[in-house]
């Protein structure tokens, strides 16, 4: 458990470090309220996040964000007792619109990409501890009896309600922090404000830097938790989303266990992907993408690119191997990489 959380929260100061660097060089040709930063570091969401604003003045766009984020944590979350998740994984219905909306885009997603994000697997992540971080390998025949209540086909979504099966739970952990960052950027935009969130392993950048200058972005490598493995720059308005077996995981008999799990297996997500990482417009897109191409694998996440316009990608494998779509080959710098053709 130590260990763990060390390395992720070296990852996120990792993160931290470059954004915040990247973002502190603004130059004298615009006006004195427009170069004012701000910045705040909180904790929800079971993470560590850091807020940049420009031009915030009187603080009020950061309180809104600060309690925006502490309110969503509340509702959003599977552990809290009195979340309207809770409420949901007890009676299992709900009316609530908010999970209504955020099951039906992520029932959209799991469609899209094979079933591979499944915000149903609740049940076994649990019965791998990784919610307690009482980390242990389940017996098979406990992770089969589970299978009956697993999987997002077997939801009811009606237009304002949502049923769960007997036995079902869901957890939003795959999708939370994305959603969160598209209730801020809204806000921000609502303010006319420009910025720079991290929410843990889910970057948002709103509007453009005072400077005119790019968005630096850091992707970790997966080998140290203190050093990037590659650089992205962007411009505007953008989400930038990290899943990666480093971020949450525990090792027994010399095998890794990270906290993705895959809905065919139940099981932790083995292969030799160490990280993927997605740019999008949208932050739920950007993070339901992310975990759902690590759990598909490099082959299969490149075929999904294929079919689709709404993101671009970046592959980690083991040994520093790292391949970008096309749409990325002229943002990355820091290593060598290859471009899906
Ligand atoms: P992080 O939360 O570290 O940013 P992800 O966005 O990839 O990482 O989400 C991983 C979390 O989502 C896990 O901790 C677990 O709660 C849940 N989860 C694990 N596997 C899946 C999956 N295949 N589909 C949906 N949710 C998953
Ligand atoms: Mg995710």
């Amino acid at each position: 458990m130590g260990k763990t959380g060390i390395c992720r929260a070296l990852g996120m100061l990792c993160v931290l470090a470059l954004v915040l660097s990247a973002a502190g060089c603004e130059t004298l040709n615009v006006p004195a309220k427009d170069r004012s930063v701000s910045d705040r570091t909180l904790y929800a969401m079971d993470t560590e996040m850091t807020l940049r604003l420009y031009g915030d003045t009187d603080g009020a766009c950061m309180e809104e964000l600060a309690a925006l984020l502490e309110a969503l944590d509340g509702r959003l979350s599977a552990t809290s007792e009195g979340s309207s998740l809770s409420a949901l994984n007890r009676t299992g219905e709900t009316s609530d619109g908010e999970l209504l909306s955020i099951v039906t885009q992520a029932k959209a997603i799991h469609d899209r990409t094979g079933g591979a994000l499944d915000l149903s697997l609740y049940p076994a992540s649990l019965a791998w501890g990784f919610t307690t971080g009482s980390y242990h390998v389940p017996a098979p025949e406990d992770l089969e009896a589970l299978r009956p209540s697993v999987g997002m086909d077997k939801l009811t979504v009606g237009a304002d309600s949502l049923e769960l099966a007997q036995g079902m739970m869901l957890d939003l952990g795959a999708v939370g922090k994305g959603w969160a960052a598209d209730r801020c950027r809204e806000a921000m935009e609502a303010r006319g404000l420009s910025g720079i969130l991290s929410l843990g392993g889910s970057i948002q950048t709103v509007g453009a830097k005072p400077d005119g200058s790019d968005w630096v972005i850091g992707v970790q490598d997966p080998d140290d938790a203190g050093a990037y493995l590659l650089t992205l720059t962007l411009k505007g308005t953008k989400a930038v989303v990290t899943s990666g077996d480093y971020q949450r995981y525990f090792e027994e008999g010399g095998v890794r266990y990270c906290h993705i799990l895959d809905p065919d297996t139940l099981s932790p997500v083995h292969s030799s992907l160490r990280s993927v990482t997605v740019v999008a417009d949208s932050g739920f897109l950007a993070d339901g993408l992310a975990t759902a191409l690590f759990v598909l694998g490099k082959e299969s996440g490149i075929a999904l690119y294929r079919q689709s316009s709404d993101f671009e990608a970046i592959w980690i494998e083991e040994g520093g191997v790292v391949t970008v779509t096309p749409g990325l080959k002229d943002l990355v710098s820091g290593c060598e990489f290859e471009a899906v053709p």
